[in-house]
Parts: structure tokens; sequence; C-alpha cells
């Protein structure tokens, strides 16, 4: 049997209640096919893909804080600390109902390839917890916060782990989090990003995740002879990620025409108004379908999942995993849909992965398309060292050669892989390669 194969049967065994972390696994280790084959005695000796496939670290917590009413509310909180071959754990924190140790799992794996082809210094991890921001006073939301990080600042610190913001983790649950680890440590440091501007943040880091997925898409438009201008793109979403697309999406001559939130769509052929939008989930923190109470022409439609079936020429979907099914995949390449760039973490199902592959639309996945955020973060942390602040335009100039470099390094590892075009073993190879040579440099630990 091969190696990989071995290696997938003993993660199915081992982790069969995962079923988020077993496709993510999969996905990756099928792309890596080629590289491990060519490598497979050496692999082997090491035991290099047991150990890639187990995390270094779990922690797992109780969050207990007391809401409004006075009533003890108690959540479960993680942090997974994957791979730390090439540097301080690095990965977001998400604040969701749905979160679980699966799904925490699968973004602390594809964390540690994403961060490796970002180029920059820093390994793979995740964390969060099943509390759920929304609808929650700003009091309550500190209250979890506080409890939380009472917890988690014994794990992490600016040279051993540094958490970010994912879905439900923004300024204000930064801010919070920070105030905590801050008091409990008596440490000023950047053990955290995303923060705010005036104590450590980053300028552009807002932006850049958004940002970040349509310079790639740009770069992948260009090298196939297309161009993003004009272009009807259908984002779904309506959060950080989501935001930030459209804006520079729009910014860039296309026409954003949907964007999402959990309860539905809303979609307008003549392009959205993006300052209403932020107005509306910035500011008032409300729901997507009171957008249509500022515009005549924008409908809202209730569910989500029918947003796949709005005729687009590009799809960036940047809500959540999972969220594009094989039937959706087929309906976009059916309506002339030409590409996809993932601003969310693996938002499409394995059967929509082979249809984008099949079908040969420009498709670059999650793990190169979203890379901008990360990278920022760790731009984030070389600032807080250094005690400085760069300018916006520098952190943007330094955030476009991120992604144009982590495009050039996908698409030259497709090449030599024999996989010209698939973004998917593209990116996979040229993440694994160097958390690879790491772990063989450091000896079986
Ligand atoms: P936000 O919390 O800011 O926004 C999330 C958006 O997705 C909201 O509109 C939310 O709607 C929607 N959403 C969340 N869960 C679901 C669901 N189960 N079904 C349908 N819609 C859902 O998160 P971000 O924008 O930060 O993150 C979005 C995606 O991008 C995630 O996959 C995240 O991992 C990924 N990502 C984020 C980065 C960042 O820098 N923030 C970096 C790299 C990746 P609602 O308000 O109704 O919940």
């Amino acid at each position: 049997m091969s190696y990989v194969d071995e290696i997938y049967l003993q993660v199915e065994k081992k982790d069969s209640h995962e079923p988020e972390f077993l496709q993510a696994v999969k996905e990756v280790l099928e792309s890596l096919r080629p590289v491990i084959e060519a490598n497979e005695d050496k692999y082997r000796a090491e035991g290099l893909l047991e150990r890639m496939v187990e995390p270094e670290r779990i922690v797992m917590f109780r969050v207990p804080w007391v809401d409004d009413n006075g009533k003890v509310q108690v959540n479960r909180g993680y942090r997974i600390q994957f791979n730390s071959a090439i540097g301080p754990y690095k990965g977001g924190l998400r604040f969701h109902p749905s979160v679980n140790l699966s799904i925490l799992k699968f973004l602390a794996f594809e964390q540690t390839f994403k961060n490796s082809l970002s180029g920059l210094p820093i390994g793979g991890g995740k964390g969060g917890s099943d509390f759920d921001p929304k609808f929650k006073s700003d009091r309550e939301v500190m209250a979890f916060c506080q409890s939380f990080m009472t917890e988690l600042y014994k794990h992490i610190g600016a040279n051993c782990d540094v958490p970010a913001g994912d879905i439900g983790v923004g300024a204000r649950e930064i801010g919070y989090l920070y105030g905590q680890y801050k008091r409990i440590t008596g440490l000023y440091e950047g053990v955290l990003t995303g923060k705010g501007l005036t104590y450590g943040g980053s300028l552009a880091r807002k932006e850049a995740t958004g940002y970040g997925l349509v310079y790639i898409l740009d770069e992948m438009l260009k090298a196939a002879g297309k161009n993003i201008e004009d272009a009807r793109v259908v984002i779904s979403g309506s959060g950080n990620v989501a935001i930030y697309a459209a804006e520079k999406a729009m910014q860039m001559g296309a026409k954003v025409i949907t964007l999402s939130d959990s309860n539905g769509y809303i979609y307008d052929e003549n392009g959205i108004n993006l300052d209403i939008v932020k107005e509306i989930k910035e500011v008032r923190r409300g729901r997507i379908k009171e957008y249509t109470a500022f515009s005549d022409t924008a409908k809202y439609v209730e569910g989500c999942k029918n947003i796949w079936q709005v005729p687009c020429d590009i799809a960036l979907p940047c809500a959540t995993q999972n969220e594009i099914d094989r039937e959706s995949a087929l309906k976009l390449i059916e309506n002339g849909c030409y590409a996809v760039a993932e601003g969310a973490n693996m938002p499409a199902e394995l059967g929509a992965v082979d249809v984008f592959l099949e079908s040969k639309i420009l498709y670059m996945p999650s793990k190169a398309a979203n890379a901008g955020g990360v990278s920022v973060s760790a731009l984030e942390m070389s600032q807080n060292s250094e005690r400085l602040s760069w300018s916006f335009e520098k952190v943007d100039e330094e955030l476009k050669n991120i992604m144009s470099n982590i495009y050039r390094k996908t698409s030259e590892a497709a090449v030599k892989y024999g996989h010209e075009g698939n973004f998917v073993v593209g990116a996979n190879i040229a993440g694994f390669e160097k958390v690879a040579e790491a772990m063989l440099a450091q000896g079986i630990c």
C-alpha cells in the first residue's frame, strides 16, 4: 500500500468522528502524492506524515462567564498548536456555535501549509470557542473574552503562539482579549494580531485577507489572458473577508452583485453599495437583509445555498467551510463562471473541488487565496518587535508582493510535478516542501 493511503487509513481510523479534519487531510494528502511518491523511503523512515497529521498539542478548557441576567454560562475553549517546524504557532480564533475539535483541527492543519506558502516564518495553529457573539451585549462579549484569556494566556506568547481573529472575532474581541492578557501577565507584547491601531495593530490588517484574495485572483486572471474589469462577481458572506474582497474588486472595476450572511443573500444586478453594507455590518452589527431598505433594485433571498445559482463571471466564497457542494459547483459552471478564488477556508466540498478541476476553470484554493490575512498578521508581529508602525501603502505593497510570490510558487510547483494549472496540487506541494524539510532537519520531535 502506498504511504499516502496508509496514513489516510490511520487517520480515518483514529479520527473517524472528525469529518472536516478527515476532509482536509484527504485533500492535502491526495495532492501531495507526486512529491511523497518521489521521496517515499526517506519520509517513511522518518515517520514524516504520521507526525504531520498529529497536532503537537491541543488545549481544551472550560470558559465560565456571567450574562447580563446574572446567569452563569459555560462555553468550551480550544487552542490547537499543530505544527511549529518553521516558526511560532500562528492562526485565528473562531467564536461560533458550530466550533468543535474537528473544525479547529482542519483549520490548524491547513494553516500550517498556508503559513509556509506565505514565505514567512510562522507555524500553524487555530483556536476558538462555541460561544456566539451575535446578539450579545458588549459587556457579555467582554466577560466571555476575559474568561477565555484567563486560561489561554498560559499557552501563548509573542515568541511561541500568536492568535488572531477569524469568524466572530474582530477588533472588539481582540481588544478585550489583549486587555486581559496584559492585565494578567503584565506584558505589553505582540501576542495577538488584528489589534487596534492605537495599541500595536497594523494598518491594512483589516483589509488584508479580502485585498490579498483579489490580488491573487488578478494574477491568475492575467496569466490566463483575462481581466477583472467589468466582471460580475458573486461574493458570499458579509464579514471581514467578504467586505474587503468586495471593496478591492470594485476598486479594480468589477461589479459585485451579491453578499450574504447565514440567513440569506442580497442580489443587485446593478452592483452593491458597500458604504451601506459597512454601515449595517460594521457599525450597527445588523443583518444583510436590512440592505434592501436602502435600495430600490436589490432583492433579498432567504437561505444561502442558492447564491451559487446567480449567474456570474467570478465567484468568491467568503463565508465558511463547505458552503459549495457539487451541485452548486456544476450550476456555477453551467452559468458561465470562469474563475473561483476562495476567501473562506475550505468553502468547497471535495465533490465541488473535483468539478472545478475537471472543468478546468481558474480555481485558486483557500490555502493560497486567503493567505493575505495571516501574512499581514506576520507583518504586524514584525512591526511590534521593531516598535514601529508602517504606512498603509508600505503594508499594502508588501501584501501585493507576498500574494504575487504565492501565485508564482503555486503555479511553478504545479508545473514541476506535471499538473500545470492545478493550483490545489501546486499550493499544497509548495506549502508542504518547506515544512517537510524543516521537520526532517529538526529530527524526530
Ligand atoms: P466574519 O465573522 O467577519 O464573517 C463571517 C461571515 O460568514 C458572516 O457574514 C457570517 O454570517 C457568514 N457565515 C458564518 N458562518 C456561516 C454559516 N455556517 N453559513 C453561512 N454563512 C456563515 O468572519 P471572516 O470574514 O473573518 O471569515 C470568513 C471566512 O474567511 C472563514 O472561513 C475564515 O476562516 C476565513 N478567513 C478569515 C481570515 C481573516 O483574516 N478574517 C483569514 C483567512 C481566512 P452570520 O453573521 O450570519 O454568521
